[in-house]
């Protein structure tokens, strides 16, 4: 995830010697940020095994509610992050980007584990789908089968690290004409339709398994088992 460091235009040394007075001065971005950052409400859904880790991560244990990200919501209007934990079925897909496009702005998605980024060990499988980034946008991916409550947590510190970067006057949802609700898929007899969506994802142009391991994976063709030979085995040297 690249990211820009929101630098404050206010003298550091300045604000530390007013502070000393107890006068504290900030610019509007920090107190838009902080708020922000200090507050990430994610959307409560869960896909797969992932999601298992997901609410590990809101138990006792590793305390999200330290980044005041505990209050999972029931609704999407309710919700800036939704972490996308688990396996994405093409039946599942149409529901996830519109409940992505119900949520207020501003909004953010986190792809959590494999399946969610790739299709993971799911990715040859016809009914799944090879990354949500496909539909909507992703924010931070945070990669493992699954990924430990760490890991998420580290995903969230790093989504707190785009939000401080982001300023209040450029933010892209007070852009005019930003396009930020996408079209939703429809599951048709041979998968979705359409099967991505190009504004935000382009197939690459070749796929890299072909070079790795050959036409056998991709076409699928059945190779016959080689005949094997049975070998000589040499006399034991005499003693
Ligand atoms: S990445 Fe692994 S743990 Fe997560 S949903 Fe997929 S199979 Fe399950």
């Amino acid at each position: 995830m690249n990211h820009i460091e929101n630098k404050s235009r206010i003298d550091p040394e300045l604000r530390d010697e007013m502070a000393k007075q107890n006068i504290f001065i900030t610019s509007l971005d920090f107190i838009y940020n902080w708020g922000r950052r200090s507050s990430v409400w994610p959307m409560q859904f869960g896909l797969a095994c992932c999601a298992i880790e997901m609410i590990a991560a809101a138990a006792a244990r590793y305390d999200i509610a330290r980044f005041g990200a505990e209050l999972f919501r029931a609704s999407p209007r309710q919700a800036d992050l939704m972490i996308v934990a688990g396996t994405v079925t093409k039946k599942m897909t149409p529901n996830v980007v519109r409940l992505y496009n119900q949520m207020a702005e501003p909004k953010y998605v986190l792809a959590m584990g494999a399946c969610a980024i790739s299709g993971g060990p799911f990715i040859d499988g016809y009914n799944v789908l090879r990354g949500i980034d496909r539909f909507i946008p992703v924010d931070v991916y945070v990669p493992g089968c699954p990924p430990r409550p760490e890991a998420l947590l580290y995903g969230l510190m790093e989504l707190q690290k785009k939000i401080d970067s982001q300023t209040f006057t450029k933010a892209e949802w007070y852009q005019k004409g930003l396009k930020r609700e996408f079209p939703v898929p429809e599951l048709g007899p041979n998968g979705l339709i359409p099967k991505f969506n190009p504004e935000i994802w382009q197939p690459r142009e070749q796929d890299a398994r072909k070079t790795r391991y050959g036409q056998t994976v991709l076409t699928g063709k059945k190779q016959k088992a080689p005949r094997l030979e049975p070998v000589a085995v040499p006399p034991p040297p005499a003693a």
